[in-house]
């Protein structure tokens, strides 16, 4: 019991920055000590930062498509080099029954190309304050599609897997991640029904594939708020939630901010 209270009282110590991993890989985070105060940026885009034992650090999202190798965080006119490890991601293949999720057509395409535009105002957005970088799992079950693989449709390649795949009934509660602003709402050709929530500081969540929408837009959520049902809308084999994490306009690994995916069942 009393091994119980310390853990408690050690993790209400833990500041925000150490709730989270720094992993300096395709599809992780770099956490990099910067001037106080200041904003950097990465491949030109504003970058998250926190505080920690009066240290201010930038927590900034890395693309699953960077190269290995020395990268620049910029800040304050400096240049702060940082090393990108390699990870290899395992391969995915997906069989489809509904061929136009593999090979659209000219009129989904039109729809896809404006959709895409929609989705990537919504995640490149950089505004509003952070209440917490820890998130908190939005639905229990087991891992169907980890985060990164190279996945193939019907054994065509496509875009490797920007979120993690929790399985999930048609039906069952999707909570939101954190405190945020809902900046998406829409019925889209891959993603099916999907919300995206601004956490503030360029930090976003995605819940594809839903069945039953229950925010709009402009709405502020609580942590842990009901937002909707898992669904199984989209190019999908089944009823799950996609959850994307976006940082700095690019999808990172969630179990990095969502521990708790890693002890699900895959
Ligand atoms: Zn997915």
């Amino acid at each position: 019991m009393r091994f119980g209270y310390l853990a408690v009282f050690i993790a209400a110590l833990t500041t925000s920055a150490m709730a989270i991993e720094d992993s300096r890989v395709p599809g992780g985070v770099a956490i990099i000590p910067i001037e106080p105060d200041s904003r950097p940026t990465f491949d030109g885009k504003p970058v998250l930062t926190i505080k920690d034992n009066g240290q201010d650090l930038a927590v900034v999202g890395l693309p699953l498509s960077l190269e290995p190798g020395t990268h620049q965080l910029q800040n304050m006119g400096k240049q702060i080099p940082f090393e990108v490890r390699s990870k290899k991601y395992l391969e995915q293949r997906i069989y489809l029954k509904n061929q136009r999720h593999v090979t659209p057509n000219t009129l989904d395409l039109d729809r896809i190309k404006g959709e895409s535009k929609r989705q990537r105002g919504a995640l490149d957005a950089f505004d509003g304050e952070l209440d917490t970088i820890r998130l908190i799992l939005p639905v229990e079950g087991p891992i169907s599609g980890p985060f990164g693989k190279r996945r193939f449709f019907n054994d065509q390649p496509r875009r490797p897997h920007s979120g993690t795949d929790i399985a999930a009934p048609t039906g069952t509660p999707i909570k939101a991640a954190a405190r945020g602003r809902i900046t998406l709402v829409g019925d889209f050709f891959f993603n099916g029904r999907l919300v995206v929530i601004d956490h503030g500081e360029g930090l976003k969540t995605m819940y594809n594939h839903m069945d039953q929408i229950d925010v709009r837009e402009g709405q502020v959520v609580k942590q842990g708020q009901p937002i909707g049902t898992v669904g199984a809308t989209g190019r999908v084999t089944g009823a799950h939630l996609h959850l994307g994490v976006i940082l700095n306009g690019v999808s990172v690994d969630p179990s990095l901010f969502v521990p708790e995916i890693n002890s699900l069942p895959q």
